[in-house]
C-alpha cells in the first residue's frame, strides 16, 4: 500500500511511473483459441459462429489446462501493462467430471494460475443456465457453463471465504447476460450479494449483439439495458460490458449515474459487434474501462490506441473527445481508463497516491525512442506506437514482477 509520496532528491532520481492499467474484463480460456478462428466457413460468419469454435475449446478444459492457460495468459497481461484482471469465468467444467467439485477446482485452477503469474485478480464466477431468452435450458454444448442458482451461490460464497487469506485475491458475481440468465436468478444473485458481500462488484454482458437485442425486445418488450434499470437498483457496483446497443438516452443514464461501461475494442472489432459512441459518452461524463475479453490482444496500449482511432475515423477529426492541450489524448484516455477500472474491480488501484494499492510500472525514458519526450509524450508514444520497449520494471502490490518468461 502507498503510505507517502516523497519528493526525489534531483532529477537524475526521476523515473516516470503510471499505474499499471486494469483489465476489467477477461475470459483467459479463449486465450486458447488464438489463431483458429480467422478462417471462414460461410459469408454470413459473425459472432454466433465464433461461438461454436468458443464452445469447442471450452470443452477440452481441465482444471490442469485451466491453470496453465490462465498462468501463461495472465504473465503476459503483465509483460504488456496490466497489473490488475477482472476475471469473468464461466468454464465450470461440468462436462469433465460428474461429482460437485468440478466447479470449485476449475475456479481454483484460475486462481493458481493468477497467483503464479503475481497478477491482482477479481474473480469473476459466471452464473450462466439457459440458451437464449425464454430458453428453458442450456444448449447441449454449454453445458460446461451452467449452474443451478444454489450451487453458483455457494462456490461464490466458499471462494469469497477462502480469497479472504490472500490480498492480491477477491471475488465478485457476474450473471453473464440477459439472455443466460433470468429474472428469479438475477434477483436471487442480488440479493445473496446485499446480504453476503455488498462491496462486491457485479458485472454483466449487455447487448453486444443486434440480435440479443432484438431477441430482449421480443421476449421482455424492453431493450437489455432497459430492462436492466428497470428490473435491479442499477448502482455504481455494476460494470456493464460492451453496452455497444445501448440507445442514446440509455447511455445518458449510465453516464449521469456513474456506471462504468467496459469497452473491449479488439475484441469487439474481431467479432464484428459495432462502434461504442464514446465520444458522447465521455462529454456526458460517462464513466468507463477496458477489457481484453477474448484475450487476442493483451496489451493496454492497443486497447486505448484502437479506442481513440475508432472514433476520430467515425467523426473524421483528430480531436475526437475536445481534450485541450494541457495533456495528450493518451494521457487522459489512460487516466479515463483507470478511473472506470478501479470502479469495476471495486478495489483501491489505479492511483499513486496514498491508500492505494503500489501496483506501479516504469515508463523508460533510457531508450532511444523516447529520447526529449516529456513524461506526457512518452505515454503519448507507448499508446500510439505499441511499442512494449518503452515498459520498464513494474511492482504489484510492492513487490517487483520478476518476468520468467523465456526470452524470444
Ligand atoms: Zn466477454
Amino acid at each position: 500500500m502507498i503510505t507517502r509520496i516523497a519528493s526525489a532528491a534531483g532529477p537524475e532520481d526521476c523515473q516516470i511511473m503510471i499505474p499499471g492499467m486494469i483489465n476489467a474484463h477477461s475470459h483467459v480460456f479463449q486465450r486458447g483459441l488464438l489463431g483458429r478462428t480467422q478462417r471462414f466457413q460461410r459469408p454470413e460468419d459473425d459472432f454466433w459462429s465464433w461461438r461454436s469454435e468458443m464452445y469447442r475449446a471450452a470443452d477440452t478444459l481441465t482444471p490442469e489446462r485451466q491453470e496453465s492457460v490462465a498462468y501463461h495468459t495472465f504473465r503476459d497481461m503483465i509483460s504488456k501493462g496490466y497489473t490488475t484482471v477482472c476475471e469473468f469465468h464461466y468454464t465450470h467444467g461440468a462436462t469433465q467430471m460428474d461429482h460437485g467439485e468440478m466447479p470449485l477446482l476449475m475456479a481454483e485452477a484460475v486462481l493458481r494460475g493468477a497467483q503464479r503469474a503475481g497478477i491482482r485478480i477479481r474473480l469473476l464466477p459466471v452464473c450462466y443456465q439457459r440458451a437464449g431468452f425464454g430458453q428453458p435450458s442450456l444448449l447441449p454444448r454449454q453445458r460446461s457453463f451452467g449452474l443451478t442458482t444454489n450451487v453458483y451461490l455457494s462456490l461464490v460464497h466458499h471462494l469469497a471465504t477462502e480469497s479472504e487469506r490472500t490480498s492480491l485475491q477477491s471475488i465478485g458475481y457476474a450473471p453473464h447476460s440477459l439472455r443466460a440468465v433470468g429474472r428469479d436468478a438475477l434477483m436471487a444473485i442480488l440479493d445473496h450479494r446485499n446480504r453476503h458481500d455488498p462491496d462486491a462488484p457485479i458485472h454483466i454482458h449487455i447487448a453486444e449483439q443486434v440480435r440479443e437485442v432484438n431477441e430482449c425486445v421480443l421476449s421482455t418488450r424492453k431493450r437489455p439495458v432497459e430492462y436492466l434499470m428497470d428490473t435491479v437498483a442499477l448502482d455504481t457496483s455494476w460494470c456493464l460490458v460492451h453496452a455497444t446497443h445501448a440507445t442514446d438516452k440509455e447511455r445518458a443514464v449510465l453516464a449521469e449515474r456513474k456506471i462504468p461501461v467496459c469497452l473491449c475494442p479488439t475484441t469487439e472489432g474481431d467479432l464484428g459487434d459495432g462502434f461504442f459512441p464514446l465520444t458522447e459518452f465521455m462529454r456526458d461524463g460517462g464513466l468507463w474501462c477496458i477489457g481484453s475479453d477474448a484475450n487476442i490482444c493483451l496489451d493496454p496500449s492497443e486497447e486505448l490506441r484502437m479506442l481513440d482511432w475508432q472514433q476520430r475515423l467515425r467523426l473524421r477529426k483528430r480531436n475526437a473527445f475536445q481534450f485541450d492541450s494541457t495533456l495528450s489524448a493518451s494521457t487522459r484516455l489512460y487516466l479515463k481508463a483507470l478511473e472506470g477500472g478501479r470502479q469495476a474491480a471495486a478495489l483501491p488501484v489505479g492511483r499513486i497516491e496514498p491508500g492505494f494499492q503500489a501496483d506501479v510500472m516504469e515508463l523508460r525514458q533510457d531508450i532511444s525512442l523516447s529520447n526529449g519526450l516529456s513524461p506526457d509524450e512518452t505515454l503519448a508514444a507507448w499508446i500510439y506506437s505499441g511499442d512494449s520497449s518503452f515498459l520498464g520494471r513494474r511492482w504489484i502490490q510492492g513487490q517487483e514482477h520478476i518476468d520468467t518468461r523465456p526470452l524470444s
